[in-house]
């Protein structure tokens, strides 16, 4: 297992329409880099039968999620699909001091959090070069009712459109090879970060 971090961490954010496969490459870049955490959600959505409570996601309420954001616990949170997705500050504050972070979030949470500059944000968008494939993709899965599947088909062109917001739009036309291209971008960025600070020392 290698290790990308050996300076400052970085918080990579991934976002991409629904069914693009952001969460399979997500998983990979962990699963490679021991030092990179993945950003566990709080949302109100309820869990899809393969899912595990506090691994893919923290399954709260709406009050207590209401709750959560009048007392500002969030760096972020959007409504999306119906229901609140968000990412709780306490979290990532514990996750930064020692590791490198991976945001699966969507459009409206990177827009919030890239007014917190302190953050080392990397922010990439994914995109698939084929709506067929994404419509495939996400009847595949099988863990969306027909009507989630018609949601999430549907919100791509919004989706799309916010691509300006950031960094680096990466096409996964072959899985391997945008898991190789974000790989590198990590490591470019890792790196500069590194080189920034040995030149301030
Ligand atoms: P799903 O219901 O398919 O798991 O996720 C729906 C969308 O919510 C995805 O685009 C995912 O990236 C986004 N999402 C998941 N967690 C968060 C979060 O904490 N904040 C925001 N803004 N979006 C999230």
């Amino acid at each position: 297992m290698s290790k990308a971090n050996s300076g400052q961490n970085i918080m990579v954010i991934l976002s991409s329409p629904s069914g693009v496969g952001k969460t399979t490459i997500t998983k990979k870049i962990q699963q490679k880099y021991n030092n990179f955490k993945i950003s566990v959600s709080h949302t109100t959505r309820p869990p899809r039968s393969n899912e595990i409570d506090g691994v893919d996601y923290n399954f709260i309420s709406e009050k207590k999620f209401e709750e959560l954001i009048k007392a500002d616990a969030f760096y972020e949170y959007a409504k999306i699909f119906d229901n609140y997705y968000g990412t709780l500050k306490e979290n990532v504050d514990k996750m930064m001091k020692k590791n490198d972070i991976i945001f699966d979030i969507d459009w409206q949470g990177t827009k919030q959090l890239s007014k917190f500059k302190e953050l080392k944000l990397i922010k990439l968008y994914l995109i698939t070069d084929s709506k067929e494939e994404l419509k495939k993709r996400l009847l595949n899965r099988d863990q969306n009712t027909k009507e989630e599947v018609e949601k999430r088909f549907n919100s791509f062109e919004e989706d799309v459109k916010h691509w300006n917001d950031y960094d680096y739009i990466i096409i996964n036309k072959n899985l391997e090879t945008c898991f190789k291209q974000i790989e590198s971008i990590i490591l470019t960025n890792k790196s500069d970060v590194i080189g920034s600070l040995q030149k301030v020392q």
